[in-house]
């Protein structure tokens, strides 16, 4: 049953709110949405009601993380009903800025975390972290939640995440939560619903691989032979391979030869004209 949830649409009027938590000493747990909101985004809800009093959700689709031939334009709005499902979640308020309360005119500041997102998914998408780190900055100032949660799904902008919070001296605790996936391994995503019945079919093949993957670096199998068996599986199966890659699961620097402690496997392939995105973790079995 939904219970009443609160709707703010200013920083300054989110601001209020959560001060006055704050103040009467109840503790505050954020998660940053895009909204289109699925079972993903509730697992980090129900994570951050677990660890908090009060839980604020934001959903803003941020048009400086899109590149101009992304779907910006296409990406999934219904802010209707994810305030309702959000509602049910038991979420005490909901922040949808607008573009001018998050953009004004004049804006000009960007916040750049260097190194970190070099390659991967910053790479094949330009200036998308760097539309990432501003607004999470932006949104993180304005709530001054005591946490925030990010998911796995987004491995490498957790650890952006984590970054520009301790750089930047942001006084936010940052808590990640494990990727939510369909039943046939296929992690959810709001862009899945791009994907026709044939593409859908085919997808958890994607998963399936990056897990065989993980598997081969267990087994003692190098670096660069466990990728290229997954980019030529992928490839002999239709998908457009971006990128396979075994990274050092804390500084996303490439790892080669077999693994010797803990790695971090990730991907992005395209179905049709659908990017997807996954990762999972590798350790060399003890034999
Ligand atoms: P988005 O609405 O895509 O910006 O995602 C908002 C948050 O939900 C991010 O921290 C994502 O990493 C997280 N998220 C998206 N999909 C999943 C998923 N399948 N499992 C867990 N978290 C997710």
């Amino acid at each position: 049953m939904a219970s009443s949830i609160g709707t703010v649409r200013t920083a300054k009027d989110l601001r209020a709110q959560v001060a006055k938590w704050r103040k009467r000493g109840a503790s505050v747990g954020f998660v940053t949405t895009m909204g289109a909101l699925h079972a993903g985004h509730l697992s980090l809800i129900a994570l951050a009601r677990k660890n908090a009093d009060r839980v604020v959700v934001s959903i803003f689709v941020n048009p400086t993380q899109f590149g101009p031939r992304e779907d910006l334009s296409r990406y999934p709005r219904d802010e209707a009903g994810d305030v309702t499902k959000l509602a049910d979640a038991g979420v005490d308020l909901v922040y949808i800025p607008g573009q001018a309360e998050m953009y004004p005119p004049g804006f000009t500041t960007r916040v750049i975390v260097q190194s970190l997102t070099d390659d991967l998914c910053g790479a094949a998408r330009p200036n998308h972290f760097e539309g990432v780190a501003t607004v999470v900055t932006k949104l993180l100032l304005q709530c001054a939640p005591d946490f925030a949660v990010f998911g796995e799904k987004d491995y490498q902008q957790l650890l952006v995440v984590g970054r520009l919070v301790t750089d930047l001296d942001i006084p936010v605790r940052i808590l990640s939560a494990p990727i939510v996936r369909e039943e046939d391994g296929l992690a959810l995503s709001s862009r899945n619903g791009y994907l026709s019945p044939q593409e859908r079919k085919k997808a958890p093949l994607f998963y399936q691989t990056l897990r065989a993957v993980a598997a081969d670096l267990g087994n003692g199998e190098g670096c660069d032979v466990a990728s290229s068996t997954g980019r030529f599986k992928l490839e002999a199966e239709g998908f457009r391979v971006d990128y396979i890659a075994i990274r050092d699961p804390e500084t996303l620097e490439p790892l080669s030869g077999p693994i010797r402690g803990p790695a971090r496997v990730l991907g992005a392939v395209y179905l049709g004209k659908t990017r997807l995105i996954d990762n999972l973790p590798a350790a060399p079995k003890n034999r």
